[in-house]
């Protein structure tokens, strides 16, 4: 690489998370971000790359191009020479959890990886075996290089660890004549608004949970990867999930496959649940900050929406709770509806579907029995108002089939 290499501990401030604790978001540079693990990004990339017909892959390139073209300027500064904007797009994509991007062959028109988010994710269970995987990692090098140069190219992986490499390889080609595109986006009111009556738990300390998770360094280590909570979390901008999920209903609708792709994403939510609450319940964090609080069977519900409302996802709570039978969760700002606001508009159909998926998948966590593949289904979830349509809030109701 030509220059210099700052002292990355200097570069490491530019990301320092800020987390609004009125509307429960996590903001790095600027932007809003939400941590999900690997088990969720695998499937969600497996559910709209392995529909068939539709053109998926494009869809989530199509969504980290833009995403992070817009989003790596808020990263630099006016004097940095290109050497250190290099560093800056490698270190952004290892601190969020993605892992390590080598950048020293980009005038050779080559960046590698020797550690990933998406491959470790392939390794949970899915059958794609020998082909390259990293569609995210392409489309992060397009917005980074467009968001660093100005320039279009286009980015393919040509080895990757999920075909048995050691390293990812990705070839930068020049001869793109299409323009990045950006979609439009609405601003709109996203002041906290006030809850309704909800189940507050004496036993459990929400505000307590919620400061040490926000206290808790949930960035990439030396590989640029996240282990917490058994699972491999990574941040990323909510524009990036709402973009790649708007997309895939769209183009699903549009082969009269609508409610396939809602069954499909809200069954991303379920098995997201089953994966990272899980892991949650069995974490050292959980033994040492949640577990002393909790004194009968219903605290660890409790427990868990605390947890989750550190995660950047937006300020949930419960309604109504019947263990074993009935559960009804309220989100004041989920990321979906709000996203589905600025890119959309209004809806006359409830949009947040990982969070319907998320709160079935709660109470087969909690109430299920045996293997993850046992519990899925056996409660089903409806949104029974979003606040896409017109509504205050968006509720979830949960119940035993
Ligand atoms: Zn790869
Ligand atoms: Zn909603």
């Amino acid at each position: 690489m030509v220059g210099s290499m700052v002292d990355p501990q200097n570069l490491q401030q530019r990301f320092s998370l800020n987390y609004e604790s009125e509307s429960y978001r996590r903001l790095i540079g600027k932007k809003e971000v939400v941590i999900h693990c690997h088990h969720y990004n695998a499937r969600l990339q497996n559910i709209i790359e392995g529909t068939h017909q539709i053109k998926g892959k494009e869809i989530i390139l199509g969504a980290a191009e833009e995403v992070f073209s817009e989003y790596i300027p808020n990263f630099l500064r006016k004097d940095d020479d290109l050497a250190t904007k290099w560093q800056v797009a490698a270190q952004l994509y290892a601190h969020l959890g993605y892992g390590a991007l080598d950048f020293s062959q980009i005038n050779n028109n080559v960046v590698t990886a020797n550690s990933s988010h998406f491959v470790e994710g392939q390794k949970t269970g899915f059958q794609n075996a020998n082909c390259p995987i990293c569609t995210f990692t392409e489309g992060y090098l397009q917005g980074v290089i467009h968001g660093i140069t100005g320039e279009a190219v286009t980015v393919r992986e040509t080895t990757c660890m999920n075909a048995g490499s050691d390293r990812c390889e990705f070839k930068i080609d020049r001869r793109r004549t299409t323009p990045i595109t950006f979609s439009p986006k609405q601003s709109i009111n996203t002041y906290p608004i006030q809850s309704r009556e909800y189940q507050h738990h004496t036993n459990i300390d929400e505000q307590k949970i919620i400061n040490a998770l926000v206290e808790m360094p949930f960035i990439g280590n030396e590989e640029g990867l996240l282990p917490a909570f058994n699972v491999y979390l990574a941040n990323t901008p909510a524009d990036f999930y709402n973009l790649i999920c708007i997309r895939f209903l769209a183009e699903m609708h549009r082969e009269n496959l609508y409610n396939t792709a809602k069954e499909l994403l809200l069954f991303a939510g379920e098995v997201c649940a089953l994966n990272t609450l899980r892991g949650i319940l069995i974490s050292p964090e959980w033994y040492e900050l949640i577990a002393p609080m909790v004194k009968e069977e219903s605290d660890c519900l409790y427990g868990l929406i605390a947890v989750t409302n550190a995660l950047g996802w937006g300020n949930w709570h419960v309604l109504e709770y019947e263990p074993e039978a009935i559960l009804k969760l309220e989100a004041l700002n989920g990321y979906e509806a709000l996203g589905y606001l600025q890119y959309q508009g209004q809806s006359d159909t409830a949009q947040c579907l990982m969070l319907t998926g998320v709160a079935a998948g709660i109470m087969e966590l909690l109430h299920g029995e045996g293997t993850v593949e046992e519990r899925i289904g056996t409660y089903t979830s409806e949104e029974t108002s979003c606040m896409c349509c017109q509504q205050s809030s968006c509720v979830f109701e949960v119940e035993i089939l």
